[in-house]
């Protein structure tokens, strides 16, 4: 058997297609547009590509979007002033801080400082604790696009046994909450691994959904993954450059052969990374959205 690729760049164009007609719904009946800043802090490549992508998919849905660009020795104190001019910002509906910061500012600070409404990435304590009790604000947004990647290719979470490897608090963590919920699209039955798991292979091997957010290429080979199972590969890990000068990408699970046992499997690049733009971009219009009914 040879998996179906779920293909995230699909899922993502259309919901971003939703999101659009969205957008233009709201400026013809209330001429706003949800509102998007970036807050970087210093030139680290990986999170200017990463803004740089934000900032170009905002534009392209008609969203109103700034960026912040702070030196690299910003002050905490002034980092805050800035997050606290946004938060009062009536045009602005989400903010969001790239992460990592440099080492002399505190992140669960500056994660605390921003207003919970408007807490797009959805990693403010607050809309963590509100994700575990069921009653989230915004989902984080790499958990929500697995989410929606695996209900719009219609594949049954409800009663599954799925396999998180990974407890981060980005990805791992609150994937496997929202997985568990008692709601639609959700309702597994969730086992998170780690590196104090004793034995990883005999939990992912009873996997019917495997989420693997390790941050180690090909940490999952075939022998660990059931027959039929449905694989889920968040990982992206640099290994090396193309002849053009890109960067060469490889997930977490060793696809090739476990493409051959699995009955559908993400690619990286190509699966669950373009979703995790997208989802932020829901999570902005669906601030806006509540921004209207709190007027
Ligand atoms: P992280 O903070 O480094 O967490 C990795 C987790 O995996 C930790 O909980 C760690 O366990 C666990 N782990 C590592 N090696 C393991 C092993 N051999 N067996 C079992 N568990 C193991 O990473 P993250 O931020 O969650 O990201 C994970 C990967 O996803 C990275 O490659 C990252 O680049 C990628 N990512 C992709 C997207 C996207 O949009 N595509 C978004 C976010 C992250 P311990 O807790 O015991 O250390």
């Amino acid at each position: 058997m040879s998996a179906r690729i779920i293909s995230g760049q699909e899922v993502a164009l259309q919901i971003r297609g939703e999101i659009r007609q969205e957008v233009e719904g709201l400026k013809s009946a209330y001429g706003i547009s949800p509102g998007l800043v970036t807050i970087i802090v210093g030139r680290n490549p990986a999170s200017v590509s990463y803004v740089t992508g934000k900032q170009k998919t905002a534009k392209e849905l008609g969203f109103y979007s700034v960026q912040e660009d702070c030196p690299e020795d910003i002050s905490k104190a002034d980092l805050l002033a800035l997050i606290d001019r946004y938060n009062k910002n009536p045009d602005i509906h989400g903010i969001l801080v790239q992460l990592p910061l440099p080492g002399h500012i505190n992140e669960t600070d500056v994660l605390y400082a921003i207003d919970p409404d408007k807490d797009v990435d959805g990693f403010h304590p607050v809309n963590m604790g509100r994700l575990m009790i069921g009653e989230a604000l915004f989902y984080p947004c790499t958990p929500y696009g697995i989410q929606q990647l695996l209900i719009r290719s219609n594949i049954e979470i409800e009663g599954s046994e799925v396999v998180v490897v990974g407890r981060s608090n980005i990805v791992g963590k609150p994937v496997a909450m929202m997985l568990c919920q008692k709601a639609k699209g959700a309702n597994a039955t969730v086992t998170i691994c780690h590196t104090g798991t004793r034995d990883l292979a005999s939990h992912t091997r009873r996997a019917d959904i495997l989420i693997v957010a390790a941050g180690r290429p090909k940490a999952i080979t075939a022998d660990m993954v059931k027959e039929g199972a449905v694989v889920i590969d968040v990982g992206v890990n640099r290994i090396g450059m193309t002849p053009e000068g890109k960067a060469k990408l490889c997930g977490d699970v060793d696809f090739d052969a476990v493409r051959e046992k699995a009955s559908a499997i993400t690619p990286v690049p190509g699966g669950v990374g373009p979703m995790t733009i997208t989802m932020l971009m829901l999570n902005t219009l669906n601030a806006a959205k509540r921004s209207l009914k709190c007027q």
